[in-house]
């Protein structure tokens, strides 16, 4: 029983991983979860030994139970055997009285990468033969490019993204235009992320477009909603406190925090089922930039999202519903699906509903929110620069004045930022902190910062600039649909 997954708005349904993962997201638009993730423990003290490859395998096998040794092992060596510049994949470096993990070391400088390197490899064991996949994707930046990268050119697998136009960086919107590969569509629709989120998901439950695609493609999910997308995020939990007890930091079994920059709430959530499955965590202090629906939730119970939506300079938070904090309310009101599945109805029609004391309260046990605004994340980069040579970028640094926050209320136990992008993927918010280029231009500004920090440029995002821009569609949100319809028939009709 508890090796099949269930859906958050109605537990009778179950379902084995690879059906999750090539499904996305359940009928009822619920998420995939696994019940009882706490009756597995995955043991601290075999860590200390272990490669990055070797806990992946730990725990995908205990999250992943239909996969099979090989197919695990396969999908995890061909994801990270060479598209990482750090042979740790995600290096734990020390700053001052903290400790950052570095998750921007793979192929397009985004923690994203991690679960998208991942994904279309778990992809692979889960269709059938002569079966098709279209993955659809909404980005608000750097999911976009990490999932085009993933699944570029993979077999039978083709990939639409859908970002906000003008809602991402310079560097980001170039990340995605220059994108190779025969099965690869980028367009931007005329909204913001939430509009795209929202139709992309509605696209999965379009009866009218499942017929015109026929049975033989699926369409299935790259945003964090994908059990194969969040599942590879857990990882990097369990390896950065096994770096820091290898590094003498931290002593094996004492606890630490984690301060996570967040938007979709799934990099967090990862931290918890980590936290679930045995890893010794006292809190998780996650962070919101001023679209900061979840830092309101947590001084009153109240998740309301009716209120104006902020273009900020951490872009990829710019995000107002948070939809694996479904999952969060599935486990912490005690796997009770009628209750979430009531919650998220009334999220849909109302845009805002309330916990119960007790829910709220159990949240606390486990995490702590806040917020910080631009001034706020210029100021961070500006002192963790000046004060430590320490280059963040803007979403990082949403997250260090929060955690300074939390050390007011907790400076003891060890604590770890996850640092989720290079800084150079948003020069500009980077630049007006440091004032290290007289340029407008964001090449050039690249190229200030760089002989002016002595940080290095990732060599993805040294050559953007250079590349051909092969995608420049720009669609209104209604069009989505035929858009969708019109890219599966020209990636699969092909290869007839
Ligand atoms: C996606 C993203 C986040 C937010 O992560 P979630 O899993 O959506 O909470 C934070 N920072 C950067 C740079 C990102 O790309």
């Amino acid at each position: 029983m508890k090796n099949l997954y269930t859906s958050t708005r109605n537990n009778t349904i179950e379902l084995s991983a690879k059906a999750a993962i090539k499904k996305g997201f359940a009928d009822d638009k619920g998420l995939f979860v696994l019940p009882n993730i706490e009756d597995i423990n995955i043991d601290i003290k075999n860590l200390t030994e272990l490669s990055y490859q070797d806990i992946a395998a730990l725990v995908l096998k205990n999250l992943l139970p239909d996969f099979n040794a090989k197919e695990i092992s396969s999908s995890i060596s061909n994801a990270y055997s060479n598209s990482f510049d750090d042979d740790k994949i995600t290096p734990v470096v020390s700053v001052g009285n903290f400790h950052v993990l570095e998750l921007f070391h793979g192929p397009t400088a985004a923690f994203k990468d991690v679960g998208l390197q991942l994904l279309p490899q778990l992809m692979t064991h889960v269709l059938d033969a002569g079966n098709q996949v279209m993955i659809l994707t909404a980005t608000s930046g750097d999911t976009g490019k990490a999932a085009l990268e993933g699944f570029k050119d993979q077999p039978n697998m083709g990939i639409t993204v859908f970002y906000p136009h003008g809602g991402v960086s310079k560097v980001q919107q170039l990340q995605m235009a220059t994108t190779g590969g025969k099965n690869t569509k980028v367009v931007a629709i005329e909204g913001n992320f939430d509009d795209a989120q929202t139709n992309v998901k509605q696209l999965f439950n379009d009866k009218k477009l499942k017929q015109a695609i026929g049975e033989n493609v699926s369409l299935s999910s790259a945003n964090s909603i994908n059990i194969g997308r969040l599942i590879p995020q857990v990882v990097y939990y369990f390896d950065s406190y096994k770096q820091l007890v290898n590094q003498g930091a931290v002593k094996l079994g004492d606890p630490v925090n984690f301060t996570v920059p967040t938007g979709n709430f799934g990099d967090v959530l990862a931290g918890y089922y980590a936290k679930m499955m045995g890893l010794p965590v006292d809190k998780f202090v996650v962070a919101a930039n001023e679209n900061k629906v979840l830092a309101d939730f947590f001084t009153n119970g109240t998740y309301d999202r009716n209120r104006p939506f902020f273009k900020t300079v951490a872009p990829s938070m710019d995000i107002q519903i948070s939809s694996n904090f479904e999952r969060l309310l599935y486990y912490k009101s005690g796997q009770d699906s009628k209750y979430v599945a009531n919650l998220m109805s009334q999220l849909e029609t109302e845009g805002k509903y309330q916990v119960s004391q007790a829910v709220l309260d159990s949240i606390k046990e486990d995490f702590y929110f806040g917020y910080s605004i631009n001034d706020d994340i210029e100021a961070s980069i500006q002192d963790t620069y000046s004060e430590h040579n320490y280059l963040m970028d803007p979403h990082t640094a949403a997250g260090y004045k929060v955690m300074r926050d939390y050390q007011q209320i907790d400076s003891e136990t060890p604590m770890v930022l996850l640092s989720t992008a290079s800084p150079y993927k948003f020069v500009g918010a980077v630049n007006d902190a440091i004032h290290v280029s007289n340029s407008d231009d964001p090449q050039q500004m690249m190229a200030d910062i760089n002989q002016k920090t002595k940080v290095a440029i990732p060599e993805n995002l040294k050559s953007v600039w250079s590349l051909p821009i092969k995608h420049k569609d720009v669609i209104e949100k209604a069009d989505m649909e035929n858009y969708v319809l019109a890219k599966v028939k020209e990636v699969f009709d092909d290869k007839d």
